[in-house]
């Protein structure tokens, strides 16, 4: 279906971005041609998150933006992908603006059910009826490839790559282990291939994903592979520079060996986000979560013992069903011990069809979620300072992603040059002046000013 336009807008998670990336491989190799602007485009697919209430508030009413669109233009097509489409199914059909449906295990489908929809004018929907059984585990690895879709998407000089799907955690509040089923680890030497052609192509950093990532695991012959097995295999890619992970549970299982692994590779960066979500051994009983925050600070302890520079990244939630001021005072103390670089803070809403949907009453009030939001939110502002303070005349190494969306005020003083955004490899955003040719390089700059979450830089 050559000559036809896509337009791609995507919510959530990095898992979406992934699939996001996929998705536009998929397509500008069946020839389409993709376009940021919707009024270009004959097809819009909306990538969608189904983990946050505000996530889908904001599908819905982007789904209603295009079906006005299509109002004076009925041949457009709009195809829901993702979360959102897993969970809600032929439902999401009923939206008048809606032909595609597509769930995240039939992300490889997607040009073929794009091409049928502008061919037959039918609405077409692929989702998991059943999400698979572990037993995929077992499949040989061109079956699983092709009943996964290939697991890795590449933006500038970075690509991410899936080393597992789904989650068996269910936390009380998340709808993961329901949209994306068990899980299940892919096969290391897929993984290694796959990185190992991306690093051929000019890939300088992967990001290696997975919502449990540090409990992959994966059986071949007699020996069982962990994450710190593909870190060291990944770190002995030539051309490959860095190494990330995201988002690792708190678990004893296999911590130390993944640490000791960071320690231990140059290439793989200090870098871990590790979500608490509570400071509450209520809480976190009441969510699921497996760890007392005694236990979680001890494993943060112990990471800063094997990698003494590591920057830690937290998430949490506030206002879940029966948090208590007495609880809510328990997180604070356990953000200002955490010492986290940023911090990802939530509203709890609930999530359809979850144990805590079902059994528990939402009953924090909006305010009083808001104001502790607010408030943690504060504290980590303050903290972030601190820490990002401790950059100022440091020279650092950033992966430069391109120019600066949003320019900069503060950024080092104009030379003539564009903004440009990087990364560090502990995963500071830093903002300075340079040539868009660095754009996928790695660049030296010097801090000449911090603020909690950029750091402002110039070009050495
Ligand atoms: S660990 Fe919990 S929050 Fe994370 S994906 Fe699994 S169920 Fe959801």
């Amino acid at each position: 279906m050559n000559g036809k336009t896509v337009h791609i807008k995507s919510f959530g998670c990095q898992m979406n971005k992934l699939d996001t990336a996929l998705v536009n491989s998929a397509l500008t190799e069946a020839g389409f041609s993709l376009t940021e602007r919707v009024k270009e485009a004959d097809v819009v697919l909306i990538n969608t998150c189904s983990v946050r209430e505000h996530a889908e508030q904001r599908v819905i009413s982007h789904l209603g933006h295009l079906q006005h669109i299509k109002e004076s233009r009925p041949d457009i097509v709009v195809g829901v992908i993702g979360c959102m489409a897993q969970r809600l199914g032929p439902k999401l059909l009923e939206h008048e603006a809606v032909d595609i449906v597509c769930g995240p295990a039939q992300i490889h489908q997607i040009t073929k059910l794009i091409t049928k929809t502008l061919q037959q004018k039918k609405e077409t929907i692929a989702v998991t009826e059943k999400i698979r059984q572990r037993t995929d585990e077992n499949l040989p690895l061109e079956d699983f490839e092709s009943t996964y879709g290939i697991g890795c998407g590449q933006i500038q000089a970075q690509a991410y790559v899936r080393v597992m799907r789904g989650c068996d955690n269910f936390c009380t509040y998340c709808v993961v282990p329901y949209v994306r089923g068990p899980e299940v680890s892919r096969p290391p030497e897929a993984i290694i291939d796959q990185i190992r052609k991306l690093a051929d192509s000019g890939v300088k950093q992967v990001t290696l994903l997975g919502q449990r990532v540090n409990a992959y695991k994966h059986t071949s012959g007699d020996k069982t592979y962990c994450l710190a097995d593909l870190l060291r295999m990944a770190s002995d890619i030539e051309g490959l520079e860095w190494i990330k992970f995201v988002t690792s549970y708190p678990s004893e299982e296999f911590f130390e060996e993944i640490l000791q692994a960071m320690a231990d590779l140059p290439k793989v960066c200090n870098y871990l986000h590790i979500p608490a979500q509570s400071g509450s051994d209520k809480i976190l009983r009441a969510m699921n979560r497996h760890y007392t925050a005694a236990r979680y600070l001890e494993m943060l302890d112990k990471a800063r013992a094997i990698v003494p520079d590591i920057a830690i990244a937290g998430d949490f939630i506030v206002g879940f069903p029966g948090e208590t001021q007495t609880d809510f005072e328990a997180t604070v103390d356990l953000i200002k011990k955490s010492r986290y670089k940023n911090c990802f803070i939530f509203k709890y809403s609930p999530r359809p069809d979850t144990t805590a949907d079902k059994r528990l009453a939402d009953d924090v009030p909006l305010e009083t979620k808001k104001s502790r939001n607010t408030e943690l939110l504060a504290v980590q502002e303050k903290i972030s300072d601190e820490l990002s303070a401790e950059f100022l005349d440091k020279e650092v190494k950033v992966l430069v992603e391109g120019l600066s969306k949003k320019p900069h005020l503060d950024s080092a003083k104009s030379d003539g040059n564009p903004q440009l955004i990087g990364r560090t490899e502990t995963d500071y955003i830093v903002v300075f002046n340079g040539p868009k040719s660095l754009t996928g390089q790695f660049s030296k700059v010097k801090i000449a000013k911090t603020s909690p979450l950029t750091l402002f830089a110039r070009l050495m």
